[in-house]
């Protein structure tokens, strides 16, 4: 017999699709807080985000009136048409974050802009405000996520019987990626109580700060910075694309992609750069028109689709092939410095 789902049940198993571990969860409200123009953000957790994951933020902050809507699955104050989708600049659209993880976690929001004379405190359950009263505090927004997977007892059980040390490497990796990306945002990310293990307050560059995360100081080299376009091409879809990054430091994998500052995964980009520099650090940002991505094609935006995949890896490549001829990277000789 076939029936209806009842709404809670949707709604839960949507969440638990954009949200499949704390870090899924954090990415969201990292980007949340620098599409509210935070120039400052502080991540605390416990138990690798189990427990506790917290995101403070001196942004813009969110309205009393807005409060009893912030949870609502597709309610957001980014998007109005669908058309608008074509040129999203912000991270957010869908207005799913938040109510996902209000469907799989116990949500507490403080909030201040700078006009109100305080802030509210607004606790959060399935997608619905469950109270709500005024409080001190500065502009912006603190959102506490408590008790992750709380109502979904397998995956809680899993989470906890697994590390939580790695849960909590993959939160400091996201935390740590957007650190390098926006350089004149402070990030500080640790466990409750102890000191933090991420802090870019004081650094002031993506390469300064991808040096200082990496402990590198040698073997670092620039990608780029390089445009390419068909300005003969009169079509809106031509192809016009602009890269740069870095490459190099450490043997260690960490590879970092932001196509139109989203934090992305592509298998072929990554496959390109390890052609030319095998298991080194890389630090890549694409950047193409935004009517040339696909942001909607996966509920963790995590996938992205280029209309022009391969005119951007063989813009990609060439980078990479020049740099390998400039600097050959050979472990005694230490390039750049
Ligand atoms: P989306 O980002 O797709 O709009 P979210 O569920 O992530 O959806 O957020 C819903 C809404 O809550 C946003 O549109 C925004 O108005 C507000 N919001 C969320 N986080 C913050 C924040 N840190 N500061 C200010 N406003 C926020
Ligand atoms: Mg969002």
């Amino acid at each position: 017999m076939i029936v209806r789902l009842e709404e809670e049940v949707v709604n839960r198993i949507a969440a638990g699709e954009v949200v499949q571990r704390p870090a899924n969860a954090l990415k969201e409200m990292l980007e949340n807080a620098i599409d509210a123009g935070a120039s400052q953000i502080r991540i605390s957790a416990e138990d690798g985000g189990l427990k506790m994951l917290r995101i403070c933020d001196n942004g813009c902050g969110i309205g009393e009136e807005d409060l009893p809507l912030l949870c609502e699955r597709f309610a957001t104050s980014k998007l109005r048409k669908y058309e608008d989708l074509r040129e999203i600049g912000t991270f957010g659209f869908r207005g799913e974050a938040l109510a996902s993880i209000s469907h799989v976690a116990r949500l507490t929001v403080v909030s201040r802009r700078a006009v109100d004379g305080y802030a509210r405190r607004a606790t959060y359950k399935d997608g619905k405000m469950v109270t709500c009263s005024p409080c001190a505090g500065e502009p912006g927004t603190t959102l506490t996520v408590e008790d992750l997977f709380y109502n979904t007892k397998t995956r809680r059980r899993a989470f906890l019987r697994g590390s939580q040390t790695e849960q909590y490497g993959l939160l400091l990796k996201v935390a740590s990626a957007y650190a390098v990306h926006y350089p004149a945002v402070g990030f500080v990310c640790g466990k409750r109580g102890a000191t933090e293990d991420l802090n870019t307050m004081k650094t002031s560059s993506t390469e300064e700060t991808l040096r200082a995360l990496k402990k590198t100081k040698k073997n670092l080299v620039q990608i780029g910075p390089t445009t390419e376009r068909d300005d003969d091409d009169l079509d809106e879809d031509r192809f016009e694309c602009e890269l740069g990054g870095y490459v190099g430091g450490a043997e260690d994998g960490w590879f970092l992609l932001f196509v139109n500052d989203r934090l992305v995964d592509n298998a072929a980009i990554k496959r390109a750069v390890d052609e030319f520099f095998p298991r080194k650090t890389c630090y890549l940002r694409i950047e193409v028109p935004k009517r040339h991505v696909d942001v909607n094609v996966h509920p963790t935006k995590k996938e992205v689709q280029l209309l022009h995949e391969s005119r951007v890896l063989a813009l990609l490549r060439r980078e990479l092939h020049k740099l390998q001829e400039e600097r050959p990277m050979s472990e005694e000789e230490g390039v750049s410095e």
